[in-house]
């Protein structure tokens, strides 16, 4: 089949049934108003625990969580973790360790997703929001660094170009499963917590008969 045969199949294609591809917007949906025609813009709710692109997370005195123990890179089934733990300064920590995260990156062209290394992580340094509207021209935009991942001075997500965040998304992002019980109490099996955190405090378990 030619080029032009290409296009006639792909203009047959076109119409609201034989959509498949198209009609995906990365979560989005696109609404027509039949009096104006108006596009509207609008993300599918999504699941409370839902996967999304990862934080580092600080303590609530703005010390970094990661000790650069480097489990989550060991776990890592994709291989795409890189971490380098350095020791810390000791007039001038940068986490409550003796040693902390110095190099860390992501590669998103990697990365499926499966949480394994928030399950890992000894210290609930790297968690995942909910974003997953992000997409990248370039291999180096894919692979986040320290300084992406780690959140901002409030303790929220930094926003990046290439990200498409809403209002209220970049909250709560550190709610993490814990896939064995928390001190060997069952109760706590499989009950989301969440540990003290820069800019939310300590908050209180996910209760279990919601
Ligand atoms: S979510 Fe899974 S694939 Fe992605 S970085 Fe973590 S362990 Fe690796
Ligand atoms: S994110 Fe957690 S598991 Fe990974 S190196 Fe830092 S402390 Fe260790």
């Amino acid at each position: 089949m030619g080029y032009l045969g290409g296009f006639m199949v792909t203009l047959r294609q076109r119409g609201e049934k034989n959509r498949v591809t198209t009609q995906y917007s990365g979560g989005r949906v696109f609404r027509r108003n039949k009096k104006r025609a108006v596009k509207m813009d609008e993300k599918l709710e999504k699941p409370e625990r839902l996967h999304g692109r990862h934080v580092l997370n600080r303590y609530e005195d703005g010390m970094e969580k990661c000790i650069g123990c480097e489990l989550c890179a060991a776990v890592c089934p994709a291989k795409c973790i890189h971490v380098r733990g350095a020791d810390n300064d000791p007039m001038k920590p940068t986490s409550p360790g003796e040693r902390f995260g110095w190099i860390y990156e992501i590669n998103y062209l990697r990365c499926i997703h499966c949480d394994l290394c928030v399950e890992a992580c000894p210290t609930e340094a790297i968690t995942e929001t909910k974003l997953f509207e992000f997409s990248f021209t370039n291999r180096q935009d894919a692979i986040y660094t320290k300084s992406e991942l780690l959140v901002d001075n409030s303790g929220k997500p930094q926003q990046l170009a290439w990200e498409d965040w809403r209002e209220g998304e970049d909250l709560n992002t550190s709610g993490w499963m814990r896939a064995t019980a928390a001190s060997g109490d069952a109760n706590f099996t499989g009950v989301v917590s969440w540990s003290g955190e820069l800019g939310y405090g300590i908050r209180p378990a996910e209760d279990k008969s919601e």
